[in-house]
């Protein structure tokens, strides 16, 4: 496998957004909230007229969910009157910060055709289908548990799995699988006797090499699936491989032969969901088929399709088969995992490096939860062939490099984000972690992601990591200004600045000072331009300002007789 691809449908993307697209998160006070939580229409004006630029949008309550450390309100968007589908408006509300909201809007500048299919009116949701909504019929065909889109005609365009199906109790067996891969259990290299691919052939080695794990899977018709829900084994996307039959309950495949892959993938997958699961983020929270032997070439990549609202991952056979590796399938699970939690679509080399690096991590974290052996090295087994695989420990420093890939660039962030997990064991950082997906948006940067875990260590463990988090970001160069938890005084002068992080959401910056003289205070923009101006005496002061727009702007605070001046930057969210 030369390089993990991430395949994302741009379908929402590419005719309806507008270079603004990372301007869908939209923070608004707390006032508002009750008001927007009990009638979500009293938003829509403001979203119809700066989003989406449509008089036709209407908006309904579709379900609440909690995370950890917030709630998500969603909500159905409508065109005239028809349900988009799988277009849904989703509320943040903060349990730490009352005024943290944000709105996360999936699309905007909506322009739809006006179809009518009368005769089934109440059955009519909008559809994108090869660049274009159209109406279709959808209707739940009870007996096969599938959702079936229909044309006028009442012809199939297509149908997916309502997943009410496989509606019968967990089994536990056992499975033999790599564990993470035959390099790492076993500490041998790539070479070693019995330890090469050899056009996927088997060894005595590499039949040893698999351990015997307990596996939940289902049984259907009296025959044991590889189905949980949220995932199911389908070959139906790429080349196609018989599923193995499978009826006694240890599943014993040697490598070779392609049911290997098959129980493999569903049990490293399930494996890093269900952890993900344990922390409390239930995501992914869509349908997703796995396809263990999508294509002979070597990449493997996760896709996601908003038109029906389910994912695909999808691993070849080029090389080593990437499903034989722990750090191939638990990296696109990954991608899974981010999609599902920031509801933003990666843009840009930046986000999407980033993407890449904490996959890698996600990768590199739960194969040394199984062993340390060689645990710097991404792809033991996969990156040994036709590629020699990544590195959680590869000295590459922010910013990123423009001649490198994404997979390269990605490399910087995986390093800072092993050294927290080094730190505070992989419970706690992949908690704060997780939780900071949840505010990525389409643009967010490196400094981005670590300015969100941040807050989410404040949020999650009352700051207590805050040192370790901000060493070790600051260690490949990704420099994470101060914070509502960590500001800092500035250098020999009489004041103390805190609470900034709040000041950019709306909050009071607090100005503390240690004389009694009066001095000035100037709000600047990032030009220069004085914008408010005002003056302090007390040991304590308050400043916020609501009015100005997001950016970057600067605190001066000047003395009496204009001798001394202090600086200090802001961001306004
Ligand atoms: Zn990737």
């Amino acid at each position: 496998m030369k390089r993990i691809l991430f395949c994302f449908f741009l379908l929402f993307i590419g005719k309806f957004c507008s270079a603004q697209f990372s301007d869908f998160i939209i923070i608004v006070s707390n006032a508002d909230l009750k008001e927007i939580l009990e009638n979500p229409n009293s938003i829509k004006g403001y979203i119809n007229s700066n989003i989406y630029k449509s008089p036709n949008l209407e908006l309904a309550f579709l379900n609440k969910k909690k995370s950890i450390n917030g709630e998500h309100y969603r909500f159905q968007l409508f065109w005239l009157n028809i349900p988009i589908e799988n277009a849904v408006l989703n509320i943040f509300k903060s349990d730490i910060s009352n005024k943290n909201l944000q709105i996360l809007c999936p699309f905007f500048e909506i322009d739809l055709p006006k179809v009518s299919l009368s005769n089934h009116s109440e059955n009519i949701v909008w559809t994108f289908q090869k660049g274009d909504y159209i109406p279709l019929i959808k209707i739940q065909n009870i007996n096969d548990g599938y959702w079936y889109y229909l044309n006028s005609f009442e012809d199939t365009v297509f149908k997916i799995d309502s997943r009410q199906y496989f509606h019968n109790d967990d089994s536990l067996i056992k499975a033999y699988v790599f564990y993470p891969d035959p390099l790492s259990s076993t500490g041998k290299n790539y070479g070693d006797t019995g330890f090469i691919d050899n056009g996927d052939l088997n060894s005595i080695q590499l039949f040893q090499a698999r351990v015997l794990r307990p596996v939940k899977v289902k049984y259907l018709n009296n025959r044991i699936v590889l189905v949980n829900d949220i995932y199911t084994l389908n070959t139906s996307f790429g080349v196609g491989t018989q599923a193995p039959v499978i009826n006694d309950t240890i599943i014993n495949i040697p490598r070779n032969q392609p049911g290997f892959e098959w129980i493999n993938s569903y049990y490293h997958i399930t494996s890093f969901t269900n952890y993900v699961n344990s922390l409390g983020f239930q995501i992914p929270d869509f349908p997703i088929s796995i396809d263990p032997h999508y294509s002979g070439n070597d990449a493997s990549f996760f896709q996601y399709m908003p038109a029906i609202g389910s994912g695909l991952l999808a691993f070849g056979d080029g090389g080593i088969d990437d499903a034989e590796d722990a750090d191939a399938l638990v990296h696109e699970a990954g991608h899974a995992v981010i999609i599902a939690s920031s509801l933003s679509t990666p843009l840009g080399s930046e986000r999407r490096s980033m993407d890449e690096g904490i996959c890698d991590y996600f990768a590199a974290s739960y194969s040394k939860n199984i062993t340390e052996n060689a645990w710097t090295k991404v792809f033991n087994w996969d990156g040994n062939v036709t590629w020699q695989g990544r590195s959680v420990q590869s000295g590459r420093k922010y910013p990123l490099s423009p001649a490198a890939t994404i997979w390269l660039n990605g490399q910087i962030i995986s390093e800072a984000m092993m050294r927290v997990r080094d730190s505070l064991g992989s419970q706690k950082a992949d908690s704060a972690f997780i939780c900071a997906l949840y505010s990525l948006s389409a643009n967010s940067t490196m400094v981005d992601y670590a300015r969100a875990v941040l807050s989410c260590d404040t949020s999650l463990f009352g700051a207590a990591n805050s040192k370790i988090i901000k060493d070790a970001f600051e260690f490949v160069n990704i420099m994470v200004w101060p914070l509502s938890n960590k500001d800092a005084q500035i250098k020999k002068n009489p004041f103390i600045i805190k609470n900034s992080f709040g000041f950019g959401i709306g909050e009071s910056l607090i100005i503390e000072k240690n004389d009694v003289q009066i001095w000035q205070v100037e709000l600047l923009d990032i030009q220069g331009k004085v914008l408010d101006q005002f003056e302090i005496q007390d040991k304590m002061s308050f400043y916020s300002n609501n009015k100005i727009a997001k950016g970057i702007y600067f605190i001066k605070i000047k003395s009496p007789q204009n001798l001394e001046a202090y600086s200090y930057k802001l961001i306004k969210y």
